[in-house]
């Protein structure tokens, strides 16, 4: 190690904590002795590697890789590993786990380019940012041939696809990461190797229709930020900012679509539409939208959306593009607005399948909940536009999820599966909030919290508690790790009649209430709750499981109450177009929940639910199928905020393994037994390796007798009443035994 490791000044942080919890085992202070190599905290805000030339008393004389030789207290001192270990493929692997030897690790193998480490059952991913070589046919071969055991998003995909072949169940790959981390590419990486493994039986059409199916998500779920080019965003119909681009696919219907099309359509070029021509940016340098939209028609061909079917996606794509040019004149000497009725709303109309006077006419019915004794029924210019842009975003958003259900739908008929490829990008991970820690939060950003806590819980679940408790029944010693469950939060939230989403959606019924009595209601019914912090005025934070946030209920009530007003729901379903009828069915049906369902969905009529209880019924249906399936976790890692390859920032780093329970994936499953059989299925299996003659019949004895035959060191099982439980590593070599003999 040449220098301290570390990124830039601006990259030191302070630390966080004297020795965190979880480097107790690690702590120095009983051992600081000569020739120790270990990790010393500067004054600078980095740690150094070093090692202790000589003791005295409480303090140590570090020699430092840098040459400099320091006085350190030993309250910063951690031990560091022995050189031997450097860069192990798997963080459990590690003797000590500190931070820094945690993120020496990974950086280690960064450099290295090996940009795949693994966290126990966890694959961490960080982004290289560049062509790193480790992709393609041979190493596909690799890793479906078990050639290599190298962490790679292959493995994660084969074992996925092994194990529902195997155990016909279905699997979920939950990527996470922050925005840029790199989720879509591995989401890319995975679905590649399995079009790749998949065509050996279903043809290579298959795979490539797998692959086809990304240009489609991106075309729909991506656009241009002025920060990352190609970023899954979600709710960018109606506003811009200056150099960004709204869904790439507006700018591809419009340059690409042939004339006959843009006919039907009565469709102009981008510039035209105010939808598109608010931010100054309508091009992307190198991108070629007339490619762009031939690639994603073929696409669109493949995944067996039917010609039918396309011709009322675009469709709605151009009405959504005139609907944002429909315009409003002033009455009433400029204090009501009423709608003008020109071209944009006669062409929308047609689009959409409805007259031009329904539409008027549900355009300029003021249904805001909560003013529902309000005698005014004239619109000012502020509901006209808010009114408007409801409408464009809903019939974008249905568009989007029906097309992510057909993907799905096709996928899961070519590879013979019903593999579910979970794109997190709907969660970005819960890194957002320690960035935004001292600023105030709004009500999207707690959504996204809020939804991070679940899904943290599902990890949580998984990982931890379901195996402690299997441990636990099954009379096998398990060493009590504590780990921290998030359920007092997601109280906090849930919890009726006085959690936070309830409140909130009491208050929006309310039509004198304001984010001050939200702010006050919240202090009154939340305090007890050891997650909440009344703070001042219209403020609050809550400690989520990575930290503390300030939310501002500024906005609070106008964004929960933001629905699409029946008004519209009834204009729709009477629309000639098949998919907006569809569309607005599916409002009214996801209300209508299955009988004892784990995730309760609250409300059964969605017209008295506000956005965030409707949020929440849509994360319960999620969760419903992670929890019918075997997940597979995948952290993606930004290493540095700059984009740039070779660039490793440690505190940014640090954070997000922390966010995503990386550290205490890694210390749990290093103490646990990750793998575990029935007796029966361990003695079925591997049994008929024994060759003695009087062997005992009882499955566990027989489970006993072949540990002992292949001298299973006793420290790496547990017998329990009916499992076997394993440590890491073990039925791995058990496994190469059965295989040579068969
Ligand atoms: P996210 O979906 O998390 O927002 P992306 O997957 O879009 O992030 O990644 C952002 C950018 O990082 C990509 O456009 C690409 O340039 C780069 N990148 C991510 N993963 C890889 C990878 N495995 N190899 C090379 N470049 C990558």
């Amino acid at each position: 190690v040449e220098s301290p490791y570390g990124g830039s000044p601006e990259d030191s942080g302070t630390r966080p904590e004297k020795i965190a919890k979880s480097d107790c085992d690690d702590n120095i202070g009983y051992f600081i002795k000569k020739k120790l190599r270990v990790w010393c905290w500067l004054p600078s805000g980095l740690w150094e590697l070093g090692m202790i030339q000589s003791t005295s008393g409480d303090a140590a004389l570090v020699s430092l890789s840098s040459g400099n030789v320091i006085k350190v207290h030993r309250v910063d001192l951690l031990p560091a590993n022995p050189d031997v270990l450097e860069g192990v493929d798997d963080l459990i692997q590690l003797s000590y786990l500190n931070e820094p030897a945690v993120l020496y690790n990974l950086q280690c193998r960064y450099s290295q380019d090996m940009i795949y480490s693994k966290a126990g059952p966890v694959l961490i991913a960080i982004n290289p940012f560049k062509d790193v070589q480790i992709y393609g046919k041979d190493s596909i071969r690799a890793y479906r041939q078990k050639l290599t055991d190298k962490p790679h998003v292959y493995a994660v995909a084969d074992a996925a696809y092994d194990e529902m072949m195997t155990d016909d169940v279905n699997q979920s790959i939950i990527i996470s990461g922050e925005s840029g981390a790199g989720k879509t590419e591995t989401a890319k990486v995975a679905m590649q190797y399995l079009a790749a493994i998949g065509s050996g039986s279903c043809g290579t059409e298959h795979a490539n229709a797998i692959l086809q199916t990304n240009c489609i998500l991106e075309a729909f779920g991506n656009a241009k930020t002025s920060r990352n080019h190609n970023a899954s965003r979600f709710s960018r119909v109606a506003q811009l900012e200056n150099g960004e681009r709204s869904y790439h696919v507006f700018y591809q219907l419009c340059a690409g679509a042939p004339s006959t099309l843009k006919e039907r359509l009565n469709l102009k070029r981008a510039s035209e539409y105010k939808y598109l021509n608010q931010s100054d940016c309508l091009e992307i340098d190198g991108v070629d939208d007339v490619r762009k939209f031939h690639t994603l028609v073929k696409a669109l061909d493949v995944v067996q959306v039917c010609k039918e079917d396309q011709e009322h996606m675009f469709s709605l794509l151009a009405a959504v593009l005139w609907l944002g040019n429909i315009s409003f004149q002033a009455i009433d000497n400029e204090k009501h607005v009423e709608v003008l009725a020109d071209e944009a709303v006669t062409i929308a109309s047609m689009l959409m399948g409805c007259s031009s006077q329904e539409l008027i006419l549900s355009l300029s019915t003021p249904e805001i909940r909560g003013a529902k004794d309000s005698i005014d029924t004239r619109l000012t210019l502020r509901q006209a536009i808010d009114a408007r842009d409801a409408l464009a975003k809903f019939i974008y958003v249905s568009l989007f999820d029906w097309l992510v259900e057909q993907i799905n739908k096709s996928l899961a008929v070519l590879i013979y599966t019903s593999l579910l490829v979970m794109f997190a990008i709907r969660f970005v991970y819960l890194v957002m909030i320690l960035r935004a820690i001292f600023q105030k939060n709004s009500f999207e950003q707690m959504c996204i919290n809020y939804a991070n806590e679940r899904l943290q819980q599902h990890f949580n679940r998984h990982l931890f508690k379901l195996e402690q408790e299997e441990c636990e029944l099954d009379g096998v010693d398990w060493t009590k790790v504590d780990f921290q469950d998030n359920q007092e939060c997601l109280n906090l939230f849930e919890k009726k009649p006085f959690g936070l989403l309830s409140v909130l959606d009491e208050e929006s019924n309310f039509p004198k209430a304001n984010d001050l009595t939200l702010a006050n209601k919240f202090k009154q019914h939340l305090n007890a709750n050891s997650c909440f912090k009344a703070e001042k005025g219209s403020t609050f934070s809550i400690r989520h499981h990575a930290g503390e946030v300030l939310y501002d209920t500024s906005g609070f009530l106008k964004k929960n109450r933001d629905k699409l007003p029946a008004v519209f729901v009834q204009l729709l379903s009477s629309c000639r177009c098949r998919l907006l009828q569809l569309f607005t069915s599916k409002e009214l049906k996801q209300f209508q929940k299955p009988e004892n369902d784990l995730y309760q969905i609250d409300a059964l009529d969605p017209s008295k639910s506000g956005a965030g209880i409707d949020f929440k019924g849509q994360l319960f249906k999620l969760l419903h199928q992670l929890e019918s399936s075997t997940p597979h976790f995948i952290s993606c890692i930004k290493p540095n905020s700059k984009q740039l390859p070779g660039m490793y920032e440690v505190n940014l780093v640090l954070q997000q393994l922390k966010c995503c329970g990386v550290l205490e994936v890694v210390r749990i499953s290093r103490s646990g037994y990750p793998t575990r059989m029935a007796h029966q299925e361990f003695a079925g299996r591997y049994g008929f390796l024994l060759l003695e003659d009087d062997l005992p019949r009882d499955p566990l004895s027989l489970s006993i007798a072949v540990l002992k035959r292949f001298s299973v060191l006793p420290e790496m099982y547990q017998i329990g009443y009916t499992k076997v439980f394993l440590r890491t590593g073990q039925i791995a070599s058990l496994e190469d035994k059965r295989k040579k003999v068969l």
